[in-house]
């Protein structure tokens, strides 16, 4: 079977962009119960950003911190609940903020319209009924959760995306200027999660034309950023990294992420560490994988003056290890794809624990 995807329905990009959101908004606005639910990140609170919020008095406007964790099931369950009770209903929800802020609208457009826990939900295509009207703005780049069809949530039992169709945004306003107040750290972090899904998609069984373009350009994209002279954190390379990021998220939709991600989601999993920086702790470790993409990343490294800590698998348990390896073992579509059908022969439980020991 050939992969279906849903694409977002609509996009704006350009710096200033933002400005056009409430008339965006107007056009909805007499749908359910006539409001919006704006979730931004906390972040903008007291922020220029703040004033420009087209948040009519009707509407309800939430500001979520998204440190120290990722998006939960009962965070997304808390915040179903409690609009539900004091006002319907609303017309659509507005996500401003990174990959935690654009899940968390993503994963609430749906459970207003379906019963139950979120963690209900966690896995492929398991959202029965179509969700409310939602619209995403994201303030730093590099997860694709911008254009992605899924919305990752951490639940009581696992870390899984809410997975479907219906979880596309309606509508995604990209404006670079938004991303240009992000600290270096996590600009770098959550940038090179856009390059290693690129690697990781192109190489690999399911990478095919379709990926192959996106990958491709996200990755001249990518280097224009970090390694071409001129890279940097600046208003051009601003401009290059927001679409950088929703083609990589394109790539990967059509083709599949790799050994990377399998470890980063144990790290997430077990021990509570941020995608983005997981990913960049296995990766620099996955040379034998990824020679030429973990050569340019390590230049990367060098040329941000990101320093990774390094032995860090010393501080953990043996039973932890374990416990990462699982998770990392059970992301089969992952190894099917970075290694091939016969991907059981070359990769046990034990040979990801000597992968984790490498950190
Ligand atoms: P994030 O949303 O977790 O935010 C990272 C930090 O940057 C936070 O401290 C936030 O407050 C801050 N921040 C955001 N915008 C800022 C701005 N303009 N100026 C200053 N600070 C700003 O970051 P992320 O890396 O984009 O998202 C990570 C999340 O995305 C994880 O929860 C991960 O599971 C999820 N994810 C989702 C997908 C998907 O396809 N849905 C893919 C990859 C990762
Ligand atoms: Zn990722």
């Amino acid at each position: 079977m050939h992969k279906n995807f849903k694409n977002i329905d609509k996009v704006i990009y350009g710096r200033g962009s933002f400005n056009q959101l409430d008339v965006l908004l107007s056009e909805k606005r007499a749908e359910h119960n006539r409001f919006f639910l704006f979730i931004v990140d906390h972040y903008f609170k007291g922020k220029e950003l703040e004033k420009r919020l087209p948040v009519k008095p009707e509407d309800v406007l939430l500001f979520i911190d998204v440190n120290p964790e990722e998006p939960t099931t009962d965070q997304v369950d808390q915040i179903r609940d409690c609009i539900l009770k004091k006002k319907g209903l609303p017309s659509g929800i507005v996500g401003i903020g990174g990959g935690s802020v654009m899940d968390i609208a993503k994963a609430c457009s749906l459970m207003f319209t379906n019963e139950g826990s979120s963690s209900k939900y966690q896995g492929l295509n398991l959202i029965k009924k179509p969700g409310i009207y939602h619209l995403g703005v994201p303030t730093i780049s590099g997860t694709g959760a911008e254009c992605s069809m899924t919305a990752v949530l951490t639940g009581p039992e696992k870390k899984l995306g809410l997975k479907c169709d219906w979880t596309v945004f309606n509508q995604v306003i990209l404006d670079p200027d938004l991303i240009s107040s992000v600290p270096t750290d996590w600009w770098f972090y959550t940038g090179m999660d856009t390059f290693i899904h690129c690697v990781e998609s192109e190489n690999g069984k399911l990478n095919n034309a379709f990926s192959h373009a996106y990958a491709e350009q996200s990755l001249k994209l990518c280097r224009d950023v970090f390694i071409n002279p001129g890279c940097g954190q600046n208003a051009a390379n601003d401009e290059k990294l927001m679409i950088a990021s929703m083609m990589g998220g394109l790539s990967l939709t059509y083709s599949e992420v790799g050994v990377c991600h399998a470890l980063s989601y144990g790290l997430s999993k077990i021990l509570g560490t941020r995608h983005c920086y997981a990913n960049c702790l296995a990766f620099n470790h996955l040379e034998d994988y990824y020679p030429e993409g973990v050569r340019e990343f390590r230049q990367m490294l060098v040329k941000h003056k990101i320093v990774l800590p390094q032995h860090l698998s010393r501080t953990w348990t043996e039973d932890q290890i374990s416990q990462m390896a699982s998770v990392a073992y059970n992301l089969t579509h992952m190894w099917l794809h970075a290694i091939g059908p016969d991907w059981k022969d070359k990769i046990s439980h034990e040979s990801i624990k000597n992968l984790f020991k490498r950190l």
